[in-house]
């Protein structure tokens, strides 16, 4: 039965378990903290980043805008020059007057700073409308109308028309030009004027220069014909028609670059097809010139485009920021409104998002990189939603970290109803977010289930040690009552014997010696066994020592086992030494053994076998003291009785000291339980071994093994 624990134990189990619990219990409360603050930290910082964001971007936006504007208007400048004259082009609001021999070296110093673009491939960046889109004044491409002038045209004056062409085309020259001279006197619109004239002048045979200056300033108008054609258009193809070199000279130059560097017409087709027909391919300048001009042409036209697609109805207003594309390509325009007068201006500037984005994304960068990769940022700009860095991307389901919105105005649209820009950070990958965390949950986690089951094992071990104590402590007591025991029967007979022989109740001689014989034997056995404890504590405490010398041990044998005889035949046993025929020339007969041991302790061990054989034996029966030698050339002192042996699993427990088989109560051979424990440490210390084994019969045998060439 194990020794029942005391109660102090589950009170120290508290207390080493109950602190590692709760320090377990708080690391898991605060790894799940830790999480939230993780998130609620990236929040911050993204939230933060934005409000930096939210100050860059404008100056940014300022910074690409403006860089294109300049350079597109020092492009158009260059191209217009190359296709023969120089003006700086009304439309570029933002770019003063350049003087002409300084616009190669602007555009290549803003080209070393940022690099050549392709500006010829999109409209002019810098535009504006002078009023609501004039739908049927001629300069659209498409099907022409006819214009308003013409259906407004008073009915008298309608007839006089119709008498002035009909004069014309019937060939009846001199009533034409009369009607026309009567026409241009009275009060009419101005329109229906340019064009009266239009038709004197070709009556008239009018020469290149003079349809040169009609077209020139019949553009700046936008008068059309009747049919709707422009009369500038007209003017120029007659001046073509008329130019009977072939080359053009400054003023053709000039009005060319002038006529197609403006929003396309019908016209346009027609007579970029003349002046490529009139362009010598041989002459590289003319060709170079030629290219100018379709550069012109081909912006213009996309200009068109896109003030089509921005502003499809013109009574709407078109939105202050907007994307649109045009041919294929995205582009970023901000529009601003002017009114002068009754008129309606919109001020434009169109950036291709070829441009900006990049330069957008470069801006932002270094304040991005203040972000984890897993947090992607994105931009919405006029219903489109940029993303101001590549990494991973996020999905419409991603969790919105932070959101900001702030006021993007250009110069064009500073005074509109302010557009909203949002800026926003989303988790991309929660689970990038989470990794760090995971780590430190795993290594958290693992030092906590370390240390409880640390802690657990600290505590199985004391209760293991404390149990030990505790049968140790049981073992003691016990020992100590056996001692007593064992001490009290032999003093009390010896005191009475000694009583008997001092108070002369003994008489008779041989009584006498038979009482100083009994006296005798029962001191022998005390020292036995007070040696047996004082070699006990001895080895307990470290002091044991043992005298190694020559000592035979065959004839040690022989006197212990004549020492033993008398307190066997005591017992009834009878105690028999053998040899075996292969240590002794003939059997029985003990050689000699000359080993190098300490006599006394040997002799002490074989007594304590010697003794515990003789206690167990039954009564008549024998014990056998052999000396014989093992296989391997052991020397082997066995002891052997016909008592009642003992299970095999507490063979080895036997050696341990305070070790008795049976409960206390029921013991019935005397002894105190260190016997076996002393022989062990004895055979031990001499390099030999000790063990139990069974008799094949009945009974046990006690075998110490020693080495023959000690
Ligand atoms: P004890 O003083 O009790 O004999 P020992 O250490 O000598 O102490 O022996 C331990 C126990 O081993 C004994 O209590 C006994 O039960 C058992 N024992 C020892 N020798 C024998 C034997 N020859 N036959 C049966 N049991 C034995």
């Amino acid at each position: 039965m194990r020794p029942a624990l005391p109660r102090t134990f589950a009170t120290q189990a508290a207390l080493i378990l109950l602190p590692v619990l709760l320090l377990a219990t708080y690391g898991l409360w605060a790894l799940g903290k830790e999480r939230a603050a993780l998130e609620e930290e990236i929040r911050e910082r993204s939230s933060a980043t934005l409000q930096l964001l939210a100050r860059e971007l404008p100056r940014a936006f300022d910074e690409a805008v403006n860089a294109y504007v300049e350079g597109d208007g020092l492009y158009h400048a260059q191209v217009r020059k190359d296709a023969g004259q120089f003006i700086p082009n009304p439309v570029f609001r933002r770019s003063p007057g350049i003087p002409e021999n300084e616009i190669a070296a602007k555009l290549a110093s803003w080209r070393a700073l940022h690099g050549d673009f392709p500006f010829a491939d999109h409209p002019a960046a810098d535009w504006y409308v002078a009023d609501r889109w004039p739908r049927d004044d001629g300069w659209k491409t498409g099907v022409p109308e006819v214009p308003a002038w013409f259906r407004e045209l008073p009915e008298d004056q309608f007839k006089d028309w119709q008498a002035i062409e009909h004069a014309a085309a019937v060939g009846q020259r001199d009533e034409a030009l009369r009607l026309i001279n009567e026409f241009i006197v009275g009060p009419i619109d101005t329109f229906a004027e340019h064009n009266a004239q239009f038709l004197l002048r070709r009556m008239e045979h009018a020469g290149v220069q003079d349809w040169l200056q009609n077209a020139w300033e019949y553009s700046s108008v936008d008068v059309a014909t009747p049919s709707g054609l422009p009369l500038s258009g007209l003017a120029l193809l007659r001046a073509l028609d008329l130019n009977a070199t072939n080359r053009f000279d400054d003023t053709f130059k000039a009005v060319l670059a002038m006529w197609f560097d403006q929003p396309p017409s019908v016209m346009t087709a027609p007579l970029m097809a003349r002046v490529v027909v009139l362009t010598p391919t041989d002459d590289s300048e003319a060709m170079a010139r030629l290219d100018a001009l379709q550069t012109l042409a081909r912006r213009q036209r996309q200009i068109t485009l896109q003030r089509d697609r921005l502003i499809p109805d013109p009574e709407k207003t078109p939105p202050a920021l907007t994307w649109i594309d045009v041919e294929g390509r995205e582009y970023f325009i901000s529009c601003g409104l002017a009114t002068d007068q009754d008129n309606l201006h919109i001020l434009g500037t169109t950036v291709p998002s070829t441009w900006l984005l990049p330069r957008f994304q470069k801006s932002v960068a270094d304040v991005a990189a203040l972000l984890p990769e897993f947090v992607s940022l994105h931009l919405e700009l006029a219903g489109r939603s940029i993303p101001l860095r590549s990494g991973i991307d996020a999905t419409p389901e991603s969790a919105v970290l932070a959101r900001e919105n702030f006021v993007l105005t250009t110069s064009d649209n500073a005074d509109r109803t302010e557009p909203v820009v949002t800026l926003e950070a989303r988790l991309a990958s929660p689970t990038a977010m989470y990794r760090l965390h995971a780590r430190r949950v795993w290594m958290t986690g693992g030092l906590i289930v370390l240390a409880v089951l640390a802690a657990a094992f600290g505590l199985w071990q004391t209760l293991c040690t404390l149990r030990r104590q505790l049968a140790l402590n049981e073992l003691k007591t016990n020992f100590v009552s056996s001692v007593s025991h064992e001490l009290r029967a032999p003093i009390a007979s010896v005191r009475l014997m000694a009583e008997n022989l001092s108070q002369r109740k003994v008489t008779g001689e041989a009584k006498t010696a038979e009482y100083s014989r009994l006296i005798e034997q029962e001191c022998r056995r005390l020292s036995g066994l007070i040696e047996n404890v004082l070699d006990y504590s001895r080895i307990e405490q470290g002091r044991k020592q043992y005298d190694l010398e020559p000592t035979d041990l065959g004839a040690l044998v022989e006197e212990t086992v004549r020492l033993m005889k008398p307190y066997a035949g005591e017992r009834g046993v009878a105690l028999r030494l053998e040899c075996e025929a292969n240590v002794a020339e003939h059997p029985g007969s003990i050689p000699q053994f000359e080993l190098n041991l300490d006599g006394r302790a040997i002799q002490q061990a074989l007594i304590n076998l010697i003794d515990n054989a003789v206690k167990h034996s039954p009564a008549n029966a024998a014990v056998v003291v052999r000396l014989d030698r093992s296989a391997n050339d052991m020397l082997r002192l066995v002891v052997e009785d016909c008592g009642p042996g003992i299970p095999a699993d507490e063979r080895e427990r036997i050696f341990d000291r305070f070790y008795r088989r049976g409960s206390e109560l029921r013991r019935e051979t005397p002894g105190i339980g260190i016997g076996l424990s002393i022989v062990r440490h004895i055979v031990e210390a001499h390099g030999g071994r000790v063990w139990m084994e069974d008799v094949a019969s009945h009974g046990s045998r006690f075998i110490i093994e020693l080495n023959a060439d000690n």
